[in-house]
């Protein structure tokens, strides 16, 4: 278990093992494949093929010391309630997601290797309207299992840790749930903040029954501890404050190695919802699964979190083997989200005096198959109930809506679909900051069109019709999974921000008599960020200040006029707060990249708006006018694409005006600047 050792010999293997081409991105199915095409070419002897013997090796592992044990640790990561194949926001099947799918491969692999263990990385009640289900409108019972625990147990999960968003209900609706969990829920960090004990099972040492290549059978002891990322006391800190505390995870594993080894472990393996995060280390830092790679000791990890997958990602890291699957040398998965992919580490273990010695360790991930129907229907009839449930609450009402809200026209005037999004946020994040120190600054929303037509073709638009609101219609107006960030920046900033978004326009020429099109299509319409909270003209006879990478083509271009806060001009040097996503705080969009702080709320903006509309009831989603074009000397004859379907709604709209259709859907307007 000694890290150095393990190195070593992980090295002399893979140059012994190339012959088995030890590629764990090539799944058996085309070993099948290439032995089926051709005829087998017998090898002198044993009458087996070459080809035939690589099957083998690859099926039952290759030839190697009959003590060897081969172990297989499977696991998943973020399931976010995916149980079943089924998409709550798009109220439709979907075969890219669930661990009903990834049950599958799980079964796969337990066929194909009687040494397996299988752990869940958390993240595991929270993320679609299934988990929320189970909170507010079928609560779970003082005695029920709680779904998510029935759909990992009809797969015989061995152990699972906490994810951060298992602290979303708070900790009695954890602890209601953890009450039956019919396997180790195993977390370190977290403690009691009062008695300053660990408030959860820190880790668990499992007696694995294991056959070693003779079929003899022994037992190896896998030691198994859980880890959350610290910032759960920041995410959820209306949940946590003063009843626990998260310590540091690195300083978590180390403090616990020795006695997970006292135990008897022969193994010790870190199921770690914290990120990958890079190679320097700062204490109590969310991301730090690259630190855990190098605490000795730590034999595989299955991390996530960031909802990425390794191996796959990550190469820019020191010390990344993407073939084998390790970092460090330590074998570690990331298996996507939503059960798109299931981690395998194989570990092979030889036998020394009472206790093993691991001689390789090799990583790899297994991709879901989206192109079939095909699931493990235990999962399914575990959670038959809930989801069925769920399905019933995502079709029924929730709440109004006192306006159509459309994104037909939310290219050239503020749009009831981006208000929204910009409401529901503006309310999520005022609830998040009261009570910090941000409190008292201005809070801003930034949200943009993300279902504006463009290559989706003519029918790629939000429709949503006047009266009744119902839980899948969120998707509709948020379409992307991205989660809340908070940014704290200067009113400078906010107005380069701006000048970028107005990237969305091309130039026009006030005084020119043809038709044009004002709306640049090689800018990407989730670039166009409206921001609610201040007011502005976009003068679009001004070129555009920046490109659609954010690097500067017009030096003294300026597009944003009256930029007013409160009905003032806005002070260059005034501090805002502007509610986005992970996407836009982590991009480099100009002003954007002068934040001084950023504040991350690990909550899908997705879920703040649904939460948005179950609170509200009757929502009015009318836009504000907060943004328009600035007026124009000439008459300009400007036109613009959008949907055919548009037609019956010019009428209410004074500056637009049907020209005809054109192809794929859409229609040409006119368009009037006033
Ligand atoms: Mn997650
Ligand atoms: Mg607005």
């Amino acid at each position: 278990m000694s890290k150095k050792l393990s190195l070593t010999l992980a090295a002399s293997v893979l140059a012994l093992g190339s012959l088995t081409a030890g590629a764990p991105a090539i799944a058996a199915g085309d070993y099948h494949d290439v032995a089926k095409e051709k005829a087998p070419k017998t090898v002198k002897g044993n009458g087996q093929s070459y080809k035939e013997r690589i099957q083998e090796w690859k099926e039952n592992g290759k030839p190697g010391k009959l003590k060897e044990v081969e172990l297989q640790i499977l696991g998943t990561s973020d399931l976010h309630t995916n149980f079943v194949n089924y998409d709550y926001y798009r109220d439709a099947k979907s075969n890219s997601l669930s661990l009903a799918k990834t049950g599958v491969l799980i079964e796969d692999a337990r066929e194909k290797n009687d040494n397996t263990l299988l752990f869940d990385n958390g993240d595991l009640i929270q993320g679609t309207p299934f988990g929320g289900y189970k909170v507010s409108v079928d609560p779970l019972g003082k005695d029920e299992l709680h779904p998510a625990f029935a759909a990992l147990e009809s797969l015989d999960f061995d152990a699972t840790t906490l994810g951060n968003h298992e602290f979303n209900f708070g900790l009695d609706y954890l602890d209601n749930a953890l009450e039956e969990a019919p396997f180790p829920v195993l977390n370190a960090n977290v403690y009691d903040a009062k008695t300053g004990k660990n408030r959860f099972t820190p880790y668990t040492i499992m007696d694995k029954e294991v056959t070693d290549r003779k079929g003899k059978k022994h037992t190896i002891q896998v030691g198994v501890i859980g880890v959350v990322a610290p910032g759960i006391m920041e995410w959820d800190r209306a949940n946590l404050e003063g009843k626990v505390i998260a310590k540091d995870a690195v300083e978590t594993v180390e403090k616990f190695i020795p006695q997970v080894e006292k135990a008897g472990a022969d193994v010790v393996v870190v199921l770690s919802h914290s990120g990958m995060g890079d190679e320097v280390h700062t204490v109590g830092e969310e991301n730090v699964t690259y630190q855990l790679t190098e605490v000795d000791g730590v034999d595989a990890i299955i991390t996530g979190h960031n909802h990425d997958v390794f191996p796959g990602s990550y190469s820019e890291l020191a010390n990344v083997d993407q073939e084998n699957g390790t970092i460090n040398g330590t074998p570690v998965v990331m298996p996507g989200k939503f059960g798109s992919h299931l981690g395998v580490i194989d570990l092979t273990l030889e036998p020394r005096g009472k206790t093993w010695r691991i001689t390789n360790g090799e990583a790899e991930l297994r991709a879901i198959d989206s192109t079939t129907d095909e699931v493990a229907e235990q999962v399914i009839e575990a959670v038959k109930e809930t989801h069925e449930g769920t399905v019933e609450y995502i079709r029924s009402p929730v709440g109004e809506t006192t306006a159509p809200i459309n994104s037909y026209f939310s290219l050239v005037q503020d749009d009831p679909s981006v208000q929204i999004v910009n409401n529901a946020q503006l309310w999520y994040a005022e609830q998040q900051l009261a009570g910090t120190p941000n409190a008292d600054l201005p809070l801003l929303s930034a949200a943009a069109p993300f279902k504006a037509g463009g290559r989706n073709g003519g029918d790629y638009y939000t429709n949503i019709e006047t009266g009744e609101i119902a839980i899948k219609n969120v998707a509709d107006l948020y379409v992307y999974d991205n989660t809340v960030f908070v940014l704290k920046l200067t009113g400078a900033d906010l107005k380069e921000w701006l000048e970028m978004s107005a990237g969305q326009f091309k130039q026009i020429d006030p005084n020119a008599t043809g038709e044009q099109t004002f709306i640049n299509d090689n800018y990407r319409t989730y670039n166009f960020d409206v921001i609610d909270g201040v007011t502005y003209d976009i003068d679009i006879t001004e070129p555009a200040k920046y490109d659609g990478e954010g690097a500067i083509v017009n030096e003294g271009a300026e597009r944003i006029e009256n930029l007013q806060y409160e009905g003032a001009a806005i002070d260059p040097n005034q501090e805002f707060l502007v509610v986005t996503n992970n996407y836009r705080a982590s991009g480099n969009f100009p002003g954007v990249r002068n934040a001084t702080e950023t504040i991350d709320f690990a909550y899908e903006n997705r879920q703040a708006i649904q939460d948005y509309i179950v609170e509200e009831g009757t929502i009015d989603p009318s836009a504000d006018g907060n943004w328009q074009f600035a007026p124009v000397e000439g008459d300009p004859n400007l036109v613009f694409e959008t949907s055919n379907a548009a037609k019956s709604l010019v009428e209410q709209e004074s500056a637009i005006q049907y020209i005809e259709v054109t192809q794929n859907g859409f229609a040409k307007y006119g368009y009037t600047i006033q």
